[in-house]
């Protein structure tokens, strides 16, 4: 049996857990919270790191921190997590959703334009598998309209774009440390900033809507309600989990690229012979490995290998029913332009097994059997 995904396990997490409970701090922004974000702030060089309860919370964030006001327009991909769309609405914006580029599955920034109104706010750039967005394009019209942008990084840690680190390209980005991605602590996520003009209203944002930020720094004697907030924070017992993870990231990340090139390799001849497409990795970006999935001819294909695969003891999954046509998406959305892509292409995507320790026979075995249902 394969399972499709096993959290990330490293060895040290139960110490520093350990070690947590022994500081007596187990709410935020205690010791592992502050490893966490000092190695978020050096690795990714960005100007703060706030690790959040979730990514969803860090994309909830980013909607207070633009002050997104009722009827106010954000642009994104339809083929994308619920909560990408969910953060804005919450704050009463419309969605307008583009078409995705088939080659990488993220948003087509040629499509943005058409979809830019006087209530444009911001355009939200999800990062899907890890693999970059053509970030030059979309910042270009971003700065032409002055409007912001935001990194749905939560696929994306350590991977890059023209050499930058995913999510400090946009003004903010959004990592998730939930227990399906690269690095984890079960749930979790951190608001990337990447203008120092942000940060303290970031904090006010994270606290509650209190000052309590600057309180700590004993820059007052008092901690006062300020802003609107809400409680944005990770318990001091889930950083000390992802900090282990942190440490570790390097060889999570080649141990993860390594399965991936192992099924590339194993099934370039099946995407020779267009029975399948393998991911497409644009030159410009270097990837983290979050993903491998496969592209069938046909809807019907995808539903078979997949029902093949599961009688072998292989699960695999497929990945995002698109938001627009569902019953939130039609009160709050709406699809500008043709949808080309978004639905033809998301009903062909098979995600094959990928974890850490999953070891490389595993991997071979899958693709095997893939091989063996093309009858290859
Ligand atoms: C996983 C994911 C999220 C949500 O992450 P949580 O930490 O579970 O809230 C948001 N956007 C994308 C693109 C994701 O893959």
């Amino acid at each position: 049996m394969i399972p499709f995904n096993k959290p990330c396990v490293t060895g040290d997490e139960e110490a520093y857990i350990q070690e947590a409970i022994r500081n007596e701090k187990l709410s935020g922004k205690g010791e592992f919270g502050k490893k966490c974000t000092d190695w978020l702030e050096a690795r990714l060089g960005c100007e703060r790191a706030l690790l959040t309860p979730s990514c969803t919370h860090a994309l909830e964030m980013t909607a207070l921190l633009t002050d997104i006001q009722e009827g106010d327009e954000v642009i994104m991909p339809s083929y994308t997590f619920v909560s990408t769309a969910n953060a804005f609405v919450l704050r009463g914006a419309n969605i307008r959703f583009v078409d995705i580029s088939p080659d990488t599955m993220n948003i087509d920034p040629d499509l943005i334009q058409n979809a830019i109104t006087e209530k444009t706010k911001a355009i939200v750039a999800v990062h899907y598998a890890g693999v970059a967005c053509d970030m030059d394009a979309i910042m270009k019209i971003a700065t032409n309209h002055d409007i912001w942008v935001i990194e749905d990084a939560a696929q994306a840690l350590l991977s890059t774009y023209k050499g930058r680190p995913l999510g400090t390209i946009g003004h903010f980005g959004t990592l998730s440390f939930h227990e399906t991605k690269n690095y984890t602590c079960g749930e979790g996520g951190a608001l990337i900033i990447n203008s120092a003009n942000s940060i303290q209203h970031a904090e006010i944002i994270q606290e509650k809507g209190t000052d309590r930020s600057q309180f700590l720094r004993g820059m007052v004697d008092k901690y006062t309600w300020q802003d609107v907030g809400s409680s944005y924070i990770l318990s001091d017992l889930n950083a000390a989990y992802l900090y282990a993870q942190f440490e570790n990231a390097d060889l999570i990340n080649e141990e993860r690229l390594r399965y991936w090139d192992l099924y590339k390799a194993g099934l370039q001849q099946l995407a020779g012979k267009n029975f399948i497409k393998t991911p497409h990795i644009p030159e410009d970006c270097q990837h983290n490995a979050h993903m491998f999935y496969i592209k069938t001819e046909k809807e019907e294909d995808c539903t078979q290998l997949r029902e093949y695969l599961d009688g072998q003891g292989i699960m695999a999954v497929p990945h995002y029913v698109p938001l627009h046509p569902t019953n939130a998406g039609e009160a709050y959305s709406e699809f500008c332009g043709e949808d080309k892509f978004t639905t033809s292409e998301s009903d062909k995507i098979l995600r094959l097994p990928l974890f850490y320790g999953m070891g490389d026979e595993a991997v071979t075995h899958v693709v095997d059997r893939i091989l063996a249902y093309y009858k290859i």
